[in-house]
């Protein structure tokens, strides 16, 4: 999975940064602001989240490009890889981050688990993204209607949480659930336990991964929670 090796014709970090969209996105919380400067030849942080959003665009209005997927284009990744971001999302089957994203191969380092719940194999992940690949932005992505999260405030109104390591999983919600204020309203209430799960995952990786930390700190590397709208199709930074 090296990504040091010359590869003509690859999308090129540099070439691709553009003070328009770097303004448009100045002040996005966990995105360092455009003035910060990173490495030599890196993505800015608010360049990958723009291109996210771009592709994520498309998409709502069901005009993608499915970008970096043809046999030129999978020729170039033989030798190594160069994803724009890190995308850890949930494992359900209709939030697919290359697809509501419309990237390709070789975009996005994707890490899925149900309910974004980390454990130390998905940090380890995380941090070969920063570490060995460079990715300038990782994305919590949480998602409408998440039944992992749904199971976590089951778990806390009748204190059953599912058998075996289904319950260790919803176990790794409850605490999102319980820092929620409650709501008459049950969907928004589960609406709003989802948003503090990803939240809170950021927090974690923080809190869990000095690298990733230094890294967020430093400027190099943006980290966003957002939710993804099962209706609108829409990815919202939170
Ligand atoms: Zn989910």
């Amino acid at each position: 999975m090296g990504h040091n090796s010359v590869q003509p014709n690859r999308f090129s970090r540099r070439r691709a940064l553009g003070a328009g969209a770097l303004a448009a996105t100045a002040g996005v919380v966990g995105v360092p602001a455009a003035a910060a400067v990173p490495p030599e030849g890196a993505m800015h942080p608010a360049h990958a989240w723009r291109r996210l959003v771009e592709g994520n665009e498309r998409f709502i209005e069901a005009r993608q490009q499915h970008p970096h997927q043809g046999l030129p284009w999978r020729e170039t990744l033989v030798d190594g890889q160069e994803p724009f971001a890190c995308v850890l999302g949930c494992a359900d089957s209709r939030v697919p981050p290359e697809l509501i994203f419309d990237q390709g191969l070789g975009d996005l380092f994707t890490v899925r688990t149900a309910g974004e719940v980390l454990d130390e194999s998905i940090i380890g992940s995380i941090e070969y993204a920063v570490e060995h690949l460079s990715v300038p932005l990782v994305v919590v992505l949480g998602h409408e209607s998440c039944g992992a999260v749904t199971a976590a405030v089951d778990l806390v109104r009748s204190g059953h949480g599912g058998t075996g390591s289904i319950s260790t999983l919803v176990r790794g919600i409850e605490a999102s659930v319980l820092s929620t204020p409650q709501d008459d309203d049950p969907d928004a209430f589960l609406a709003a336990c989802i948003v503090a799960q990803a939240r809170r995952v950021v927090t974690q990786l923080r809190e869990r991964s000095e690298l990733i930390r230094e890294a967020v700190d430093s400027h190099r590397v943006g980290l966003v929670p957002a939710v993804y709208d099962l209706d609108e199709y829409r990815v919202t930074r939170r």
